[in-house]
C-alpha cells in the first residue's frame, strides 16, 4: 500500500533528497562497462514499515541493477534452507575490512571471509538448489522476488557486460573451488551470480526488501512469510558488521542501520522492528557505496534519530498502578501494561515480589499487557505454582490474563 499524498514522512524524505542533491561528487562504476551508461544524476528514496505503507520520494520507480544489494538476500535464502551450521562450514561471518573484490578466504579453512564481498557471495549463489547456472539463479530470483513482492526482470545487457569482463569474479571463484567451499563447478556459480547482479529493481523494492528483514521475515506488503525469523537475524546480523564493506565500522557509528550497498548505487537499510529504507543514486565513493544514497541515510539517521542504538530515554513503567484491598482477606492488585520484555519482566518480578504473601494474594492483572517477549513468559506463568499456597488455601499470585499474553504462540 502507498502512503497518501500529504504524507508526512515522504516529506521527511523529500527534504533530505533536497538536501543531498547538490553533490555530484563520485563516479559511477565503469568497471563492468554497461554500469557506465546508467543517468548519474537519479535520486530516489522509500521506506516500507513493518504494517505495509511504503513512503516515496524522487526517482522511486527508476530502475538499476540489484548488484551486491542481492548478496544478504540469497545468504538469507542459504540458510533459511541450509541452516547456520552448514552455510557456515562454506563461508565464515567476520568483518574483512576489504574492498568487495578482495581475495578474502581464511587460509586454514578456505572460507571466505564473508557472505557480503564478492567470495563469500558467490559461495552462497552456488549452493541455491539445482545442479545448472540457470537452475541455481531461478531459485535466487524466485527468492528475491517473494523479498519484493513482485516480479523482477534481468538487465541483459549488463548481464552480458559483467560475464564478458568478470573475470576476477572466476578468479575468486577458483580459488574457492580450489579450497573446498565453493559448492557447484566454477561456471555454474559465477553465471548464476552474474545474473542475480542483473536483476532490475528500483527503490521501492530494496524498501520493500529490507523491511521484509525488519518484520523478521515476512514481506509486509504481501504479507508472505519469505524466510525464517532465524534467517532474518542472522543477515541483519551480517549486514550489520559487513554490509558497507570497509566501511562498515565508521557506516554503524554514524548511521546506525544495518545496511547493504551495490555498486548499481542502490543501498538497502533496515531498522529491526520498524523499517526497511531503499536509496538509489548512481556516483559512487571510492568504497563502492553510493554517495548520495550514503548522505541521505546519515542524514535520515541523525535527523530522525534511527540509529539502532539510539538511546530512547528511560522506557514507560510497566506497572500501571499498584492497589490493596483490605477485603477478602487481603488483596494487593497490580495492573500491568504495554509491552513486557526482558527489563520489563526484570521490574515488575523485582518490584512485586517482595510483596507476595505480604498482603493476601498478589494480583498480576495483564489485560492491559500488549505482548509478553517469548523469553520472560514462562517466569510468569509458572509463578502461581512456585510461590504456592496461603493459610487460607488461595494462592499467593493469581495471574489474571483474558487475552493469553502469556500462552500467545512466538512471533
Ligand atoms: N556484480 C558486481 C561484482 O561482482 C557486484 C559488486 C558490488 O555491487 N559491490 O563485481
Amino acid at each position: 500500500m502507498a502512503a497518501a499524498l500529504g504524507d508526512p514522512v515522504r516529506h521527511a524524505l523529500e527534504s533530505v533528497l533536497d538536501d543531498v542533491r547538490d553533490r555530484t561528487d563520485g563516479a559511477v562504476a565503469d568497471y563492468i562497462p554497461e554500469l557506465a551508461k546508467v543517468d548519474p544524476d537519479r535520486l530516489g528514496a522509500a521506506l516500507a514499515s513493518t504494517h505495509g505503507i511504503v513512503h516515496e520520494a524522487g526517482d522511486v520507480e527508476a530502475e538499476f541493477t540489484i548488484q551486491s544489494v542481492s548478496k544478504p538476500f540469497v545468504f538469507a535464502l542459504a540458510v533459511d534452507a541450509l541452516g547456520l551450521a552448514e552455510v557456515t562450514k562454506h563461508v565464515d561471518l567476520e568483518p574483512s575490512g576489504e574492498p568487495f573484490n578482495a581475495i578474502s578466504l581464511d587460509e586454514a579453512s578456505g572460507r571466505p571471509r564473508n557472505p557480503m564481498i564478492n567470495a563469500g557471495a558467490i559461495v552462497m549463489t552456488s549452493l541455491m538448489a539445482g545442479d545448472t547456472a540457470d537452475a541455481k539463479f531461478d531459485a535466487v530470483r524466485a527468492g528475491i522476488e517473494r523479498f519484493a513482492g513482485r516480479d523482477l526482470r534481468v538487465d541483459e545487457d549488463v548481464y552480458s557486460s559483467e560475464a564478458s569482463t568478470g573475470d576476477r569474479n572466476r578468479a575468486l571463484a577458483y580459488l574457492t573451488r580450489s579450497a573446498g567451499t565453493l559448492g557447484s563447478a566454477v561456471d555454474v556459480a559465477t553465471l548464476a551470480y552474474f545474473r542475480q547482479c542483473s536483476i532490475s529493481v528500483n527503490a521501492r523494492d530494496l524498501a520493500i526488501m529490507a523491511a521484509t528483514f525488519a518484520t523478521g521475515g515476512v514481506n509486509p506488503v504481501t504479507r508472505e512469510r519469505v524466510i525464517s525469523e532465524d534467517a532474518a537475524r542472522w543477515t541483519t546480523a551480517v549486514m550489520t558488521s559487513c554490509g558497507m564493506y570497509d566501511e562498515s565500522g565508521d557506516w554503524m557509528v554514524r548511521v546506525g542501520l544495518p545496511a547493504k550497498s551495490g555498486v548499481g548505487g542502490g543501498i538497502a537499510a533496515v531498522q529491526p522492528g520498524q523499517f526497511g529504507i531503499g536509496t538509489f543514486s548512481p556516483r559512487l565513493d571510492a568504497r563502492g557505496n553510493s554517495v548520495r544514497g550514503v548522505a541521505t541515510l546519515e542524514l535520515l539517521s541523525q535527523r530522525h534519530g534511527l540509529h539502532m542504538l539510539q538511546h530512547h530515554g528511560a522506557p514507560l513503567s510497566p506497572i500501571a498502578s499498584l492497589t490493596r484491598d483490605d477485603a477478602d482477606g487481603g488483596e494487593t492488585v497490580a495492573v500491568l501494561r504495554g509491552e513486557i520484555l526482558f527489563s520489563e519482566a526484570e521490574e515488575v518480578l523485582t518490584r512485586l515480589a517482595p510483596l507476595v504473601g505480604d498482603h493476601g494474594c498478589l494480583v498480576l492483572d495483564f489485560t492491559a499487557v500488549t505482548r509478553v517477549a517469548a523469553g520472560s513468559r514462562k517466569i510468569f506463568s509458572a509463578l502461581p505454582e512456585t510461590m504456592g499456597s496461603l493459610a487460607d488455601g488461595r494462592p499467593r499470585v493469581e495471574v489474571r490474563d483474558p487475552d493469553g499474553v502469556l500462552a500467545a504462540p512466538v512471533g
